[in-house]
């Protein structure tokens, strides 16, 4: 069956992988973009680009009007947008810790309380958020980025137990080390030091993300919800 799926942050990197599995398997999807375009590949897929910043409210709520009307009330929301601002917490400013907060925490209680009026009134709904293995783990000069994706799994979780009777299921997800343009940014002596501590040996690819954000979306996956799932070679063992 052919659900409507909302992808937050779906033009690029990880969102842009999970828009496109999800398309692949024939779901009606869209996805939010902040700037330019939606990428000509997922046009050609069929999805639908809708413009929203989720620090905005009511940017949030066109963009669900938009994807209601072309596609019916979502019924799976991937809330994958997010920012990080990292830096040493004596050199952090408060602007850098709440637009990561904002973005990364508040923009997806938002886009998410949104898509549970739809998933409320169906009884039936799937919620995938993208967390961090450092929400779990900390990692110095991300005080701002660990707390924003810690709060997701107490988010997550509460969700999962208030909504759980509305057969609507809440989880999360943990990625390690992604190739994406947010770890472009990281230097090589960095990166070495990282992947010596990756059990794989690698960054994982963001179709590998995708993957189980369609199994977790899929019906393989009635039974699982408030979980926290890594995704991360097995860089977060232990947490
Ligand atoms: P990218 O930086 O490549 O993409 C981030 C996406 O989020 C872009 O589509 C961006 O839109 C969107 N976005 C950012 N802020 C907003 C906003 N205010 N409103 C709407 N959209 C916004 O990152 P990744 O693909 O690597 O990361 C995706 C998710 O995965 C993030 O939540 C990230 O924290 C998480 N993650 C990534 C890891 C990695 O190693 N890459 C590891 C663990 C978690 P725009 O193009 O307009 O900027």
């Amino acid at each position: 069956m052919s659900r409507s799926v909302l992808v937050t942050g779906g033009n690029r990197g990880i969102g842009l992988a999970i828009a496109r599995a999800f398309a692949d398997g024939g779901d009606k999807v869209a996805i939010t973009y902040r700037s330019g375009e939606p990428p000509e590949e997922l046009t050609a897929l069929g999805v639908l680009g809708v413009k929203c910043d989720i620090t905005d409210p009511e940017q949030v709520e066109s963009a669900y009007k938009e994807v209601e009307a072309s596609h019916g009330p979502v019924q799976v929301l991937v809330a994958n947008a997010g920012i990080t601002r990292d830096q040493l917490l004596l050199r952090m400013s408060e602007e850098d810790f709440e637009a990561v907060l904002q973005t990364n925490l508040t923009g997806t209680f938002r886009t998410v309380k949104r898509a549970c009026r739809g998933m409320l009134r169906a009884r039936s709904g799937r919620i995938v958020l993208i967390s961090s293995v450092v929400g779990l783990s900390g990692a110095a000069g991300q005080a701002n980025y660990a707390a924003s994706k810690a709060g997701l799994v107490g988010f997550a979780r509460s969700l999962a137990r208030e909504l759980g009777s509305r057969n609507i299921t809440v989880n999360v997800i943990t990625p390690g080390f992604v190739d994406t343009a947010m770890t472009q940014v990281v230097g090589e002596e960095r990166k070495a030091e990282i992947l010596r501590q990756v059990p794989l040996g690698r960054y994982a690819q963001p179709e590998e993300v995708a993957d189980a954000v369609r199994f977790l979306a899929s019906d393989q996956a009635t039974y699982i919800t408030g979980a926290v799932v890594p995704v991360d070679g097995g860089l977060g063992m232990g947490h």
